[in-house]
């Protein structure tokens, strides 16, 4: 549950987008993961994806994750997950 793999398969290089400011550990990703519980990446590049708040509601109840314009941007992980609980899988 709460547990965090602090490994790393990359040690990436922080990239030099417009943002100037760097964050004190190896950032991979720009945006957070939406989920509370997660401190994973939901950047596009990483594979994150955005999820309605309905969908986000339904895995990590009302309080789990943070909104974002009406959608829940999570990473990879959370995706699978939320695909996971949710039967409805289109890519079977
Ligand atoms: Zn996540």
């Amino acid at each position: 549950m709460g547990f965090k793999a602090k490994a790393r398969k990359h040690k990436g290089n922080p990239d030099d987008s417009s943002e100037g400011k760097k964050k004190l550990s190896v950032i991979v990703g720009d945006i957070p993961c939406g989920i509370k519980s997660c401190d994973g990446f939901a950047d596009k590049s990483l594979g994150g994806r955005s999820l309605s708040i309905d969908n986000a509601i339904d895995v990590w109840g009302s309080s789990g994750y943070e909104e974002r314009k009406g959608r829940v941007r999570v990473c990879k992980g959370c995706y699978r997950k939320w695909k996971k609980d949710n039967k409805s899988e289109d890519t079977y």
